[in-house]
């Protein structure tokens, strides 16, 4: 039996588009990207990240995905690990 779980709606459970409108109006295609940021002196490698990519080069990530790099990265800093996977 499926049960609706009102908590379901809390959660970041992103769902990507596999493409969206860029700001140049071009097509932009989901992609899975590797993203080096530099957090607290350490440089840290978050793999795979989705992000959006139109034919000019110009590139996306929704606010979700920047919001759930920030916390990979804590994670990744308090681990001491120089990569780590998103997800
Ligand atoms: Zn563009």
């Amino acid at each position: 039996m499926a049960v609706a779980r009102k908590s379901d709606l809390m959660h970041y459970d992103p769902t990507y588009p596999n493409t969206f409108e860029c700001v140049c109006g071009r097509e932009a295609k989901l992609t899975k990207k590797d993203v080096s940021t530099r957090f607290k002196g350490e440089t840290i490698t978050i793999k795979n990240v989705p992000s959006y990519e139109c034919s000019f080069g110009h590139i996306k990530t929704a606010r979700v995905t920047r919001v759930r790099i920030k916390s990979l990265l804590k994670e990744a800093y308090n681990d001491k690990l120089k990569e780590i996977d998103y997800k």
